[in-house]
């Protein structure tokens, strides 16, 4: 382990990734990189244009065919050497996390082997992809079966809060099924995406089956509508969501959305206290500062236990080391931008006029942090049900907490949201767990701090949180489409 306090903090040159090129510029023009430990410019990023995206899919399309043909076994092969060098690069990507996006080596170093599980898993897939007979003896004679085929083309979109991560969750599963593709990292966390495009060279995937290009919206919106983009999958908030779906929609396109969420955590009177407050606070309030899309934001609490467990959040929370991210004592780093501060401090501000008691933080933190993108970690009780604080994503370090009485008002209050990511329960009680995971309306349902984002488990939400999964075996299905074939 090198010396973190000591480790470099020069930003690499980013480029864009087509076809085997490296373009030091694109159509798009240029993007300030913006630290936001200290709010200063400190690389300056090229990004695509239309144009740049039209070659980048003109040539994924022209990959495809090989692609497609390549044998399954030589797919894993490529894919499993990929793991290993995401694995041989882990300290390099938790440095590139960390410049990317503020979030501190602590959490950033989780993030490659996670990303190298999950390339293993999908190349594990791989030659194993399945199709059915649907019929081998009718009373009309006729044999039939399916084929599950690669879609093409497919356009990857993701945002900035797990740059790294987000680029394993889509790429690998598209990979082994067989597609080929042209992915957009935000334009603001493009640290990752430069070594990733890097790694697939390396592995030896042949140019043009994975095009990286840093672009703004309007590569976004160019790669969406591009005819020959077959699919699209999209990380990123419902804003966007809503326009990528109004260009699906006129041309036909179908789609995975993995957005944002407005998760609830219920916490009942039998749980482990001691596991429950740790991991309701730092998952919501600490790790990546709350920009987690699937972080327990709302933490719905037994009345028998509400001021106890107020109160063990409130100092679990004091006890959160902000600062510095490449300090490895930290555990709390910026908030991603200005704007976002901005937005958060005001629904802080706005929650305590609608009535939540503030029981911590709620502040930007000024000192030495001031020229920073700070937030104390914040912790609101007594929070309505309807009001703003639990009804809307925050997507910053601020937990709203909630007493019930029955577990029907639990439930009930855990499904009062447009969102539908993920939901958490904590009780020794595993048969009120199952029949809470029954009840609650979400994707996922994980009991007593089981792990976030496991690559066996399909990960992905309902409502306003989107459609399709990524993860095991149906985050595969998502990029392969069946055809029937029917034998007269
Ligand atoms: P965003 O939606 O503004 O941007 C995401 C990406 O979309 C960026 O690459 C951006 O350049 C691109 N984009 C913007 N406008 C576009 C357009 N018109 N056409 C095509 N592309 C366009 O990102 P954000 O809202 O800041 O991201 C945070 C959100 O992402 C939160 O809601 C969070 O919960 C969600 N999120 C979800 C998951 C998940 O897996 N469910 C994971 C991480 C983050």
């Amino acid at each position: 382990m090198s010396d973190t306090q000591t480790m470099d903090r020069t930003p690499p040159a980013v480029h864009l990734r087509l076809g085997g090129e490296r373009l030091g510029a694109g159509e798009g023009g240029v993007h300030g990189h913006v630290n936001p430990t200290n709010g200063t410019v400190d690389a300056e990023i090229p990004l695509a244009g239309p144009s740049d995206i039209d070659r980048a899919v003109r040539m994924a399309d022209e990959a495809f065919d090989a692609w497609k043909r390549t044998p399954p076994s030589e797919r894993r092969r490529l894919l499993l050497r990929l793991a290993d060098l995401i694995d041989g690069n882990s300290e390099e990507f938790a440095r590139l996390g960390t410049l990317d996006n503020g979030t501190p080596l602590s959490t950033t170093g989780n993030f490659p082997p996670m990303s190298a599980e999950w390339t293993r898993y999908y190349a594990g897939w791989a030659d194993k992809i399945s199709s059915d007979v649907t019929a081998s003896v009718r009373d009309d004679g006729e044999f039939g079966y399916t084929l599950a085929q690669p879609y093409g083309v497919v356009g990857i979109i993701i945002t900035w809060n797990g740059p790294l991560i987000s680029l394993a969750m889509k790429i690998p599963a598209a990979l082994a099924a067989g597609n080929t593709m042209v992915v957009k990292p935000s334009e603001l966390t493009p640290f990752c995406a430069e070594r990733f495009a890097d790694l697939v060279e390396e592995a030896g995937f042949p140019p043009g089956v994975v095009n990286i290009l840093p672009g703004d919206p309007a590569a976004g919106a160019a790669l969406v509508a591009h005819p020959l983009v077959k699919k699209v999958s999209f990380t990123g908030g419902p804003v966007t969501a809503q326009k990528i779906l109004a260009s699906c929609a006129e041309h036909m396109k179908p789609s995975v959305m993995e957005l944002g969420g407005k998760s609830a955590n219920i916490v009942c009177e039998d749980a482990n206290l001691d596991v429950a407050c740790f991991h309701g606070t730092f998952m919501s309030v600490g790790a990546m500062a709350g920009q987690g899309c699937a972080f327990p934001t709302r933490m719905l609490v037994h009345e028998s236990i509400y001021d106890d467990v107020v109160e063990r959040v409130a100092q679990t929370a004091k006890g959160i080391t902000v600062g510095d991210p490449f300090d490895p004592g930290v555990i709390s780093g910026p908030v991603i931008s200005e704007a976002a501060l901005e937005r958060i401090l005001g629904m802080i501000d706005r929650a305590k006029l609608d009535g939540a008691r503030l029981v911590t933080g709620g502040a930007r933190l000024d000192g030495p942090l001031a020229a920073g993108y700070y937030i104390e970690p914040t912790v609101f009780a007594d929070v309505d049900p309807d009001s703003e604080l639990a009804q809307n994503e925050v997507f910053g370090p601020v937990l709203a907490m909630t007493p019930f009485t029955t577990d029907d008002e639990a439930i009930a209050i855990a499904n009062n949201t447009r969102y539908g990511l993920s939901a958490y329960v904590q009780t020794a009680d595993l048969r009120r767990a199952m029949r809470m995971a029954e009840e609650l309306v979400a994707g996922e349902v994980l009991v007593n701090g089981a792990r976030n984002l496991a690559v066996h488990r399909p990960f992905g939400g309902l409502g306003r949180s989107g459609f399709g999964k990524e993860g095991g075996r149906h985050g595969l299905e998502e990029y392969l489409r069946i055809k029937a074939v029917g034998v007269a």
